[in-house]
């Protein structure tokens, strides 16, 4: 199976700029070749594909123009049309919109080497960055005989990442025959809360650095266009930017752990703006960003462990439903944390309620529950 896995860098002073130039020659390339297939497509020249683009880049390389190509690692050059290719194919496909040029401005910056990857004691080493290695903190440890299947450096808030994709060697494990089902809602107050009653507090320290985070942000705001005070206020903002959005990929991580090992079918809603106030658009902002990392997470280690996610695309009004007698009652304000139900006389925890709802009806659409992997319905 691939396995990603993310660690920070502490390149040096040169490795930074060796890293920016490959940042750089890489989207220089995918822009290009975008081009370059646009006018060919234009003219009805169907057959430019990847091959066609490799050659010419074997040509590029030679003009004394474009000599300052040949600093970056060939290969990543090369994974630069690689992902140009792969971005036309879903189009074509009707999987993506049609590809866009790479901007300088954008602030997360990458590139891929797709080969000749090794990691000794903290450091990680890539073609042209062979000599030292680039200095690595492995707070996790890559299983043993896995092999290094390729390595993306990237830069987000002034920051550098590799993420490396191993191969553990270990098949897709087989799908397991399902014994427990759990549906899981999400709230403003409590992170998740499941249909067994349990409920994850939103963490204390994020909800406070993600206060300290506003404040940086209107002190940023307030300095002048262009001051060193307002660079530095910038840098502030940033630094906690990917502080808070750690802590929150680790309470997340601990929560898809934990709810991946208890259960083999595990029913979630993909949209989750019902119950959001509109007026809180912040809060909405945040609570999207942790449901859809919370979805990436629990679909890999669902595939990891043989268990089952349901993603529940279409609109369900999981919190109008009496989940003990199925009544229907009339939309409830936010604030309505309590409700009765006015047939059965069932008293309902209005989050619990719907994530019950959530798992009768996923169960109710799945025939057969030896899936592995994660399923829309
Ligand atoms: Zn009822």
């Amino acid at each position: 199976m691939l396995k990603a896995y993310k660690y920070r860098i502490y390149p040096t002073k040169e490795q930074i700029t060796l890293i920016e130039k490959h940042f750089g020659s890489t989207r220089f390339l995918y822009n290009y070749f975008l081009e370059y297939r646009q006018k060919a497509y234009a003219k009805g020249n169907q057959k430019v594909g990847y091959m066609v683009t490799q050659a010419e880049l074997t040509k590029l390389k030679k003009l004394k123009e474009y000599e300052w190509l040949n600093e970056c690692g060939s290969q990543s050059l090369q994974m630069a049309l690689r992902d140009l290719d792969s971005a036309y194919s879903r189009f074509f496909k009707k999987q993506g919109g049609y590809p866009k040029f790479k901007s300088k401005k954008h602030t997360s910056q990458s590139f891929t080497a797709p080969q000749n990857i090794k990691l000794a004691s903290n450091r990680v080493y890539l073609p042209k960055f062979t000599k030292d290695g680039i200095k690595v903190k492995l707070h996790r440890e890559i299983p043993q005989d896995a092999v290094l299947k390729q390595a993306t450096v990237s830069r987000q808030n002034n920051q550098y990442f590799v993420s490396i994709l191993i191969d553990d060697n270990n098949a897709i494990p087989k799908p397991i025959k399902a014994k427990n089902a759990v549906g899981l809602d999400m709230g403003l107050t409590d992170l998740i809360i499941t249909s067994d009653f349990t409920k994850y507090p939103n963490n204390k320290y994020f909800v406070k650095s993600q206060q300290k985070l506003k404040k940086l942000q209107r002190r940023h705001s307030k300095k002048q266009k262009g001051s060193n005070n307002r660079q530095k206020a910038k840098l502030r903002v940033q630094k906690l930017h990917t502080k808070v959005s750690n802590q929150r990929k680790d309470t997340l991580h601990k929560i898809s752990n934990e709810i991946t090992n208890q259960y083999d079918i595990i029913c979630l809603e993909t949209l989750n703006v019902r119950g959001m106030q509109k007026n809180r658009r912040l809060a909405k902002g945040i609570a999207d960003v942790a449901w859809s990392e919370f979805m990436r997470q629990l679909a890999y280690k669902a595939q990891w462990k043989g268990k089952t996610v349901l993603k529940i695309d279409q609109w369900f009004p999981s919190s109008q439903i009496c989940s003990n007698c199925g009544a229907s009652s009339k939309k409830k304000e936010l604030h309505v944390r309590k409700w009765e139900c006015p047939e059965c006389h069932a008293k309902h925890d209005r989050d619990i309620n719907a994530s019950i709802n959530i798992k009768n009806y996923g169960l109710g659409q799945i025939d057969n529950r030896n899936t592995v992997g994660t399923i829309g319905i």
